[in-house]
């Protein structure tokens, strides 16, 4: 990359010609520009060498990475300690030391990751000494806890949830709830905040439809619940079907083991299976059109149903042991804070079926390359690159930086940022003390040249220093905020939940469109491999800007501490 400054030179000299002294300045012009182009020549022939040589690094690693060896690096594999060893010895052999703070764990931070799906769905109902179980196909009961269980409980039906009931009616009840919201008179909007179905028939069945009465069932259902009710029962009268919400709720969630579990219990049931319930009431029988159109009459009141309902729900969970990573370099005043850098190693494993050929999602780009990268900043920092003298030694028995520096490898970022909030909920240092953090995510996008988006930017106190360094770099930083719509899916966001100043600053995000072409092609696809000719020459400045920005947020002259902490939320 040609620096900046020739051409202004050249412009300054022109003014400084006059007669008489023409052909002595001229002489020494002449001089001076070819010293310049000479300088600048060694200096172009360096930058590139050492860019080439970055570049190479790079791909080494990156070929490990996201070789089938390492099996597409999913957490609690083989494929996690082939990962978690061939970048920890790279930061063991460069001298950084363990970053946990925990000499139980030195190095490996575990995580402890639940997988949550549902396992088992009993719906059982009795009218009088009569008992009915609804089959898989009519009924689907689910919690948010491992298991939840309700015995005999009376139904109360409740219309479609405009209203609800006070908590003397659906204490230890099952709310019955129509599934399909009509239209509302204007003026008669619903108690929950107006998200009626707008005119939408029951037989005009869109994704849209089925979305939003998922939101608004969801909505719905929770208000029954927070008001007492033992369970609620949702009829699906409307745009979703069994098959529908089943789709939406069996996928495997993920979550730590610390997080805190509900108990919730609801129970879908088809529209048709419903109304034999309904017309096994004997002298009460009624039907589900006779329901609706009281739930739709002026007036409307909830009541009890000559029905009782036994439902139960169970949780299949299953624990995964998986670890962050950490390292650090020393700084020489470590209670002026510490500088983040951070990279998740983990993807997703085997995530294609045969007869497809190639089953594994390698995670080359994303993100084998911040990974890469992340290894290739901490060996910049812990050998500065000044003489060959004394580079054997570890950087830390002489400390260059003011503060400590964390480099860490999270895991789980797949599962929905799980590493890195495990980390900030329990970190090696207080999180106040971090000044900045640096993420790294799918770096290998841009070409060389490409200007620096900064995912965060104007969300941070980072924002001046990121500026500054830009300057003295002679990067192009783009100001637009376009980068922030991808702000929640890269673990800054789990650090920035807990007040720290993260931000991902790449060419990754200098030219949105590049991202997105990764988005529609390869991103979370077996075909995320290092394919010949990888572009990696952002990649390769993104290393070399971040060092120069952990270089200006690790010095406590120029950053003090005070001023970043004073001024968040600015
Ligand atoms: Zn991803």
């Amino acid at each position: 990359m040609i620096r900046q400054g020739l051409p202004v030179w050249i412009a300054a000299g022109r003014g400084w010609a006059r007669a008489g002294l023409r052909l002595v300045i001229a002489g020494m012009l002449m001089l001076m520009l070819m010293l310049m182009l000479a300088g600048a020549g060694v200096a172009v022939a360096a930058d590139t060498a050492q860019l080439r040589a970055l570049e190479a690094s790079l791909l080494a690693q990156m070929s490990q990475l996201a070789s089938d060896d390492f099996g597409g690096r999913e957490p609690g594999t083989e494929g996690e300690s082939k990962t978690l060893r061939f970048i920890a010895k790279q930061w063991f052999d460069m001298g950084l030391v363990s970053g946990t703070n925990d000499p139980g764990h030195a190095w490996f931070a575990p995580v402890t990751v639940v997988a949550r799906e549902p396992a088992v769905s009993t719906a059982q109902f009795r009218v009088k000494r009569r008992l009915i179980t609804l089959s898989g196909d009519d009924a689907l009961v689910l919690t948010s806890g491992r298991r939840s269980l309700i015995e005999g409980a009376p139904l109360v039906f409740v219309g479609r949830g405009s209203t609800t009931p006070p908590r003397t009616e659906l204490a230890g009840r099952v709310a019955v709830l129509l599934d399909r919201h009509v239209p509302v008179a204007s003026g008669a909007a619903g108690a929950d905040g107006g998200a009626q179905a707008n005119g939408v028939q029951a037989n005009d069945v869109q994704a849209n439809d089925v979305q939003a009465n998922d939101v608004q069932g969801s909505g719905r259902q929770n208000a029954l619940l927070g008001a007492g009710a033992s369970a609620v029962l949702t009829v699906l009268d409307g745009p979703r079907n069994l098959a529908s919400v089943a789709a939406r709720r069996q996928r495997r969630g993920y979550a730590l083991a610390s997080e805190a579990l509900g108990g919730d219990l609801e129970g879908f049931v088809t529209a048709a299976a419903f109304d034999r319930l309904l017309a096994a009431q004997g002298k009460a029988a009624t039907s589900l059109a006779g329901l609706e159109a009281e739930a739709d009459a002026p007036g409307f009141a909830p009541h009890g149903l000559e029905l009782t309902a036994s439902l139960e729900a169970t949780t299949r969970e299953t624990t995964i042991h998986t670890f962050n990573l950490i390292g650090k370099l020393p700084g020489r005043h470590p209670e002026a804070g510490a500088v983040l850098v951070l990279a998740h190693w983990d993807h997703f494993g085997t995530c294609a079926r045969p007869p497809a050929e190639h089953l594994i999602c390698n995670g080359a780009i994303d993100n084998a390359s911040g990974v890469a990268g992340l290894t290739e900043i901490a060996r910049r920092l812990a050998h500065p690159p000044m003489g060959a003298a004394a580079l054997d030694r570890p950087q830390f028995d002489r400390p260059q930086f003011d503060r400590d520096i964390y480099f860490i490898a999270t895991t789980a970022e797949e599962l929905g940022l799980l590493g890195a909030e495990s980390f900030a909920e329990n970190p090696p240092l207080p999180l106040k003390k971090v000044v900045a953090a640096f993420n790294l995510d799918s770096i290998a996008i841009a070409p060389a040249g490409t200007p620096l988006g900064v995912v965060g930017i104007g969300m941070t106190p980072l924002d001046a220093g990121i500026t500054q360094v830009a300057r003295e770099e002679h990067r192009v930083l783009v100001k637009s905020k376009a980068p922030n719509a991808y702000i929640a899916r890269q673990d800054g966001w789990a650090l920035m939940r807990h007040d720290v100043p993260a931000v991902l600053v790449s060419s990754a995000y200098g030219e949105i469109w590049r991202l997105e072409h990764f988005f529609d092609t390869d991103y979370h696809r077996p075909t995320d491999v290092v394919k010949p000719g990888i572009e990696l020459g952002g990649a390769a400045e993104d290393v070399l800007f971040t060092v120069a920005l952990v270089r200006h947020f690790a010095d406590a002259r120029k950053v003090p501490a005070g001023e970043w902490r004073g001024s968040k939320g600015k």
